[in-house]
């Protein structure tokens, strides 16, 4: 087993932290693994799960003398914890992470790294919607994709030395430009989550009686919905916070097809609504001939 780092230590050891730690594990990808977290809570479960080699509630203790340093926790954490662990980064070292926006992570912490530094933002588009060290395991990247969006003149064997890990957690890797990559995401994953935090609160508001019988019979199709508006809201809050301008631009087309589509219902045109569901069948076909589905 080829070790890639000496010490990576993880800040933020929930789902993806955790299911990170179990690959680098299992694939002997560092010397010594340091979990960082912010409550003593989690620290004890990142412990008695054995995510790391050792635990700290200090990131700045963590992150000292580390080759790696991935960021792992909601985009809102980063900059406090980039300006905490900045002073202890060694030179060559790199600092990484797996969020979900990545435009703001190159504006927010670029100009916090510190000089000989290496900052490779990376998204691994895996996830579930479970949050917790408990919620990790070592095969949530497998056969998924891997963003990476190294700033123009990012050195690219730090860039390699990154990609290398997450091939190893089974992931195929694409290079991209992070505004790029937010605009992607806003369609594909961002908007929706909306949709779905949306059309589930439209129920929490239906009258009492209704609301038992949406539930009852939710595997019509609102099940999907409550399984995505499930996840975690401190780190939906943040992406939304950070992708602002792709998301919102994303939702006015949206906004004008749903249009569209109330038009076609209240004028009876069900050749328009037949098209349209026709159009969408292939692109379900396409997910599934990608094997991402
Ligand atoms: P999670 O399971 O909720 O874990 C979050 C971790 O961050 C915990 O260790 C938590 O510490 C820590 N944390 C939260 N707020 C913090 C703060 N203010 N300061 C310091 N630490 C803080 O989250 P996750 O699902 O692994 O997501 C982590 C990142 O991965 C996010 O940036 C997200 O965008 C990205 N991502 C998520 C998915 C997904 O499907 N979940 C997929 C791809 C990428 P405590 O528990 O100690 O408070």
């Amino acid at each position: 087993m080829a070790r890639v780092f000496d010490r990576i230590a993880l800040l933020g050891i929930g789902l993806i932290g955790a299911s990170l730690a179990r690959v680098i594990r299992r694939e002997g990808l560092a010397g010594e693994i340091v979990v960082y977290t912010r409550r003593a809570e989690t620290l004890a479960k990142a412990e008695a799960l054995g995510l790391g080699d050792r635990y700290t509630l200090d990131a700045a203790e963590a992150a000292a003398g580390a080759d790696l340093v991935m960021l792992c926790t909601p985009l809102g954490a980063y900059r406090a914890l980039v300006e905490a662990i900045a002073p202890r980064l060694v030179p060559g070292a790199i600092v990484s992470d797996v969020g979900s926006v990545k435009g703001s992570v190159i504006r927010e912490i670029g100009p916090l790294v510190p000089a000989g530094v290496h900052l490779v933002p990376g998204h691994p588009v895996s996830g579930t919607e479970h949050s917790g060290p408990e919620a990790g395991f070592a095969t949530l990247f497998e056969g998924r994709w891997c963003i990476l969006t190294p700033p123009p003149g990012t050195d690219p064997a730090a860039v390699e030395r990154i990609a290398g890990l997450w091939r190893r957690a089974g992931m195929m890797i694409e290079l991209m430009d992070a505004a790029y990559h937010d605009r992607v995401l806003a369609i594909t994953s961002h908007l929706p989550h909306l949709i779905a935090y949306s059309i589930v609160d439209t129920v929490v508001g239906l009258e009492r009686s209704t609301r038992r019988e949406v539930v009852k019979y939710a595997a019509g199709g609102f099940r999907d919905f409550t399984r995505i508006a499930a996840s975690d809201p401190v780190m939906w809050r943040d992406i939304f916070l950070d992708n602002q301008e792709a998301v919102l631009e994303m939702l006015g087309r949206f906004s004008e097809d749903l249009a569209r589509l109330q038009r076609a219902i209240r004028h009876g045109d069900g050749e328009v609504l037949e098209e349209l569901f026709t159009r969408t069948r292939a692109i379900r076909r396409g997910v599934i001939e990608a094997k991402q589905a």
